[in-house]
């Protein structure tokens, strides 16, 4: 399939198609419509908290949009701002050759691409899609195999960074795929992240992106945990982070994005646990985990445990808040 998508060189101006889509005199130009310019209109699918600020970054660079969202309100600003809106993920495909997709799951994801009215309806041959969403693994590989049906190419390329790393461009993406087509992903992709990762074949993006977030849980809640047991033995917070900072259990939970309020300004925590990355979401991300971790048969103990106490919070009304409440929810659990 892709594994025939080669790269020709860059001076010829022609920079991606398919040998094997090698098209007939007359269709040419169609099939090599993503190579001749680099900005011709980007579909981006999904405009949510992390969708939005990628798509306006990919604005920021010149690129033309072509939108949709399931909730048409996501989509308002772009219209406003003179973007294209249209009326299903098909019409997308239609329209852009090349197609970001950022939305919340796995059945999200199938939706917008095999859906009634999903980007397989109406994808160009040779087209690029590119999926951002944390899904499982396997479901990428599913996807994958139905896009290459169809004559086109599909890569996951699951983020790291969040809402912040995202307004300001500097996500962390895992790429997986054909290496072949990492260049072209890139291009794009280095409009929205300071650090753009091949990681391999279809799904190993997700593989590392669903490692990374089981290790962050983890981190997070021994971060809640050993904060939450330094005050009840009277340290105070800010002291205790400074210390803790500047020993061995330092991590990105305790010195990036401390879950205790009036430890750091500019974090959830310093927000009532608004906006950030949301515990319904890092309950997904440790269930894909743990999905993982079944197929392999890897042992994951702490990251099974995890997901049950995110799971836990979802239950108990934490499913709003960022997922570093759950120092709040330690501190209200009287049975932990
Ligand atoms: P979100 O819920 O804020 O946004 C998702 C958007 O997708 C919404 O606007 C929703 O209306 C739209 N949508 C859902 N189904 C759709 C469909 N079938 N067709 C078109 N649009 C559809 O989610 P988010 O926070 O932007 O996260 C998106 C993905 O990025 C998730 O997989 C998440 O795990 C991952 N992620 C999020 C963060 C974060 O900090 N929020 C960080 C890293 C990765």
């Amino acid at each position: 399939m892709a594994a025939s998508l080669r790269l020709l060189g860059a001076a010829s101006g022609l920079r991606y198609w398919s040998r094997r889509l090698r098209p007939a005199a007359g269709s040419f130009a169609a099939v090599c419509s993503r190579s001749v310019a680099s900005k011709t209109p980007v579909g981006f699918i999904g405009l949510g908290n992390m969708g939005n600020p990628m798509a306006k970054n990919l604005m920021k660079h010149g690129y033309p949009l072509i939108i949709y969202d399931v909730f048409p309100d996501a989509c308002k600003e772009f219209q406003d701002a003179g973007e294209q809106v249209v009326s299903s993920p098909a019409d997308v495909a239609e329209k852009a050759d090349r197609i970001i997709t950022m939305l919340p799951t796995s059945i999200n994801a199938i939706e917008a691409y095999s859906g009634a009215n999903g980007i397989l309806k109406k994808v160009k041959k040779g087209s690029l899609l590119i999926d951002s969403s944390t899904i499982d693994p396997a479901v990428s590989k599913e996807l994958a195999k139905e896009v290459e049906k169809m004559g086109a190419v599909f890569m996951d390329a699951p983020v790291s960074g969040g809402v912040g790393a995202a307004r300001s461009g500097n996500l962390t993406f895992m790429v997986g795929g054909v290496e072949d087509e990492f260049a072209a992903a890139q291009e794009l992709l280095g409009c929205m992240g300071s650090n753009v990762v091949y990681c391999g074949a279809v799904g190993t993006g997700q593989a590392a992106k669903i490692c990374n977030n089981m290790l962050l849980a983890i981190s997070m809640i021994g971060t809640a945990e050993a904060m939450n047991l330094g005050i009840r033995l009277g340290l105070d917070p800010k002291l205790l982070a400074k210390i803790l900072n500047m020993s061995s259990g330092r991590c990105w939970s305790s010195d990036t994005y401390n879950p205790v309020p009036g430890v750091m300004d500019g974090v959830p925590s310093a927000n009532n646990y608004q906006g950030g990355f949301g515990t319904t979401l890092m309950a997904k991300d440790l269930g894909l985990a743990q999905d993982s971790a079944t197929s392999t048969k890897s042992p994951i103990l702490l990251g099974s445990l995890a997901h049950q106490i995110y799971r836990m919070m979802c239950a108990k009304g934490y499913s709003k808040k960022d997922f570093s409440s759950v120092f709040q929810f330690l501190r209200e659990e009287e049975t932990f």
